[in-house]
């Protein structure tokens, strides 16, 4: 039977979704999962724009209002993913099958999962009407694998004001060390569960998560 609960509370099912398009760059070609992520937004009521260079390569930006406390924080990922020619895979890399609860698939570590958790966080925060001190703005880009021209190369020259004043963001992690501030995360797995949190570094997001509570900065500062 088909599941009818929000997307953001089943970030392993969006992360396989996001699996099944073959955004391998190049060329790229991640319209089809940028309007995929797009259609989520508006199925949940938040307006997003589409920034392009190419319409075969666009980005998508999306702001929850916060109080203006304090400055914005970014969440920005990719969705592109590099090439899986000549290479064998045990599941085939963009099926996004769960087996023995670890989801396979080209992209699952960098960095559709963090693109999930990102997107399903965002989902969240405005499903329950988190009023957050500063604005948290949504940034999925195109193009990183290879140079970036069409993604944060481009929205960075053509569109920095989309981008005023932020101060704090998460970018990209994965199967590789995640340092923030000056603590370090040696595990080499990123793990979705159902309360939507990461295992790996699930303190330090825990303390990200009570930022509702306090401001971004001091997130940054405990977690450092
Ligand atoms: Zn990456």
């Amino acid at each position: 039977m088909e599941n009818h609960s929000p997307i953001h509370t089943r970030p392993a099912e969006l992360l396989q979704r996001l699996i099944q398009f073959d955004t391998t760059n190049p060329p790229g070609n991640e319209a089809a999962c940028i309007q995929y992520i797009r259609g989520l937004l508006t199925n949940a009521g938040i307006d997003s724009t589409i920034l392009a260079k190419d319409p075969n390569r666009p980005n998508l930006v999306a702001r929850i209002k916060g109080q203006g406390m304090t400055n914005p924080i970014l969440l920005y990922g990719h969705v592109d993913v590099v090439t899986t020619e000549n290479q064998q895979w045990e599941h085939p890399p963009f099926e996004g099958k769960l087996v023995d609860g670890f989801i396979w698939g080209r992209g699952a570590l960098d960095m559709k999962g963090g693109v999930a958790m990102m997107v399903a966080a965002f989902l969240r925060a405005h499903a329950e009407g988190v009023q957050p001190p500063g604005d948290i703005i949504l940034a999925i880009v195109s193009d990183e694998e290879v140079g970036g021209d069409f993604g944060t190369k481009y929205l960075v020259q053509e569109h920095a004001e989309l981008f005023k004043d932020v101060r704090y963001a998460l970018g990209e992690f994965g199967g590789f060390t995640l340092q923030i501030g000056k603590k370090r995360d040696r595990r080499e797995t990123n793990l979705l569960d159902e309360s939507n949190r990461t295992r790996a570094g699930r303190s330090w997001f825990d303390t990200c998560a009570g930022w509702r509570d306090g401001n971004a900065g001091r997130c940054v500062e405990e977690i450092g």
